[in-house]
């Protein structure tokens, strides 16, 4: 086999540790999951061509010098958010305030920006390469209600060549005058988008109404019947995140059984359809969502930060319900899937729950995938499938290196990395087999 170590060529391979998972990770029975201490990965057309172990490669004829080698370095599929906000990046660590409050005096101001074309591309530039830099290669994104910054981020996101989810979003009441559109506005806008970027290169749509507060009823319905009409795309909204937000739902729609009823009287469930946060949920809401495949993002930082609450993972689980793992920027105080893993795991110990890192780990690539019914294309290393992902360096800073020489197994390494870890442990970010991110600091410590 010829290959070359040049990432523009055709083909290329990798030797370092290898993580990819399978299958949901079963970590008593160590199923589901991929592990190489010393691997190969072969990337040819952007594709997936082989994955193994470098002992086993050469078995069958394989020639390693072919190899850029990174020894010490892991190689894990490009990690999956999803639930973020791009407006949202320059609002993170904003003090002191809860949903509501914190929407009126942060966020909704940071969104007006964005009716500027020119303003949401310079943005939508700087997000994307903060994910990049985080290892994050697909996420689900909200814009604002401006059609045109959703156009500017499925432009930089074409230009990248990233597979990503995105959705004007919707609102036609309780926010400011400015941020609003109306039924049919927001109806055109969304078709319109839908018919120039859906399906087009690695780009699907996202029906966005924010989260019921800010739509009435008729907006709703609306987005049922787009929903309907277009059983490709995805619908993406809030659930259930603050307490003060489902008394606001109480009286806005004060005929509805509970906050997923809103959704549900509205035709907004099912197998496409993510709910963020989902934190305080009734055995009928989650029974619900469990009946009718739809999905709650889990977003750690977010929750922590703005105090909205702890979420029950071992409860939606166990109810059947889809759990993805999300970042939820600027509510969220990371882009990295990391750090949020990690806040995930303290989230989950203070209610005698744990996360073990192959789950973990697990749920920020093929879990998401599955998740966003992509895992056909993403998620892992299987042949044929997209060749996102990540070149990590275990041990960038002085603790993490520390720490790393005490691990003798793999859980111990995986469970370090995802404790400590951030974008300083990302070396390298490829998409389609392209580099599309790589830390110039890092190399010089090479
Ligand atoms: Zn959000």
């Amino acid at each position: 086999m010829t290959l070359s170590t040049d990432t523009h060529n055709n083909s290329f391979a990798l030797r370092a540790k290898i993580l990819h998972f399978t299958d949901q990770p079963d970590v008593h029975q160590r199923t589901g999951y991929e592990y190489f201490a010393d691997g190969v990965l072969v990337v040819e057309n952007g594709l997936i061509k082989q994955v193994g172990s470098a002992e086993e490669l050469v078995k069958n004829g394989f020639d390693l010098a072919v190899c850029e080698h990174f020894p010490e370095h892991l190689i894990m599929p490009g990690f999956i958010d999803s639930h973020i906000h791009y407006p949202q990046t320059n609002v993170i660590a904003s003090y002191g305030e809860q949903l509501m409050d914190w929407l009126n005096q942060y966020t909704f101001p940071a969104e007006l920006q964005y009716s500027d074309k020119d303003f949401a591309l310079k943005a939508a530039e700087q997000f994307i390469q903060l994910m990049l830099e985080n290892g994050t290669t697909t996420a689900m994104v909200y814009t604002t209600v401006f059609a045109q910054s959703t156009e500017a981020f499925f432009e930089v996101a074409q230009k990248y060549g990233l597979r990503m989810i995105a959705g004007k979003v919707m609102m036609d009441r309780n926010a400011p005058d400015g941020l609003l559109d109306t039924v049919e506005t927001a109806r055109q806008d969304s078709q319109n988008l839908i018919d120039k970027w859906h399906g087009k290169d690695r780009l699907s749509y996202a029906l966005t109404p924010r989260f019921a507060p800010t739509s009435t009823p008729e907006q709703l319905a609306m987005v049922g019947e787009l929903y309907q009409a277009n059983p490709s795309v995805y619908m993406q909204t809030h659930l259930s995140e603050n307490i003060q937000e489902m008394e606001f739902i109480k009286q806005l729609f004060p005929e509805a059984k509970d906050y997923l009823d809103v959704y549900d009287e509205y035709d907004l469930l099912g197998q496409r359809s993510v709910f963020g946060h989902g934190i305080h949920l009734s055995d009928d809401e989650i029974n619900r969502l469990a009946e009718t495949d739809s999905q709650i993002a889990f977003c750690p930082t977010s929750n922590l930060f703005l105090g909205s609450g702890l979420l029950d993972l071992a409860r939606l689980e166990d109810a059947g319900v889809t759990v993805s793992v999300a970042t939820d920027i600027g509510g969220g105080t990371s882009f990295s899937l990391l750090r949020t893993l990690a806040e995930a795991y303290k989230i989950l110990q203070l209610q005698g729950q744990s996360l073990h890192p192959l789950k973990a780990l697990y749920m920020a690539t093929l879990g998401n995938a599955k998740a966003l019914q992509l895992d056909d294309k993403i998620g892992n290393f299987t042949q044929g499938k997209e060749a996102d992902f990540s070149l990590i360096n275990l041990s960038p800073t002085q603790i993490q290196k520390s720490r790393q020489q005490q691990a003798s197994k793999l859980d111990e390494t995986l469970f370090a990395l995802m404790m400590l870890g951030d974008e300083h442990n990302i070396e390298r970010t490829y998409s389609m087999g392209k580099m599309v991110y790589s830390c110039h600091s890092c190399a010089s410590q090479e």
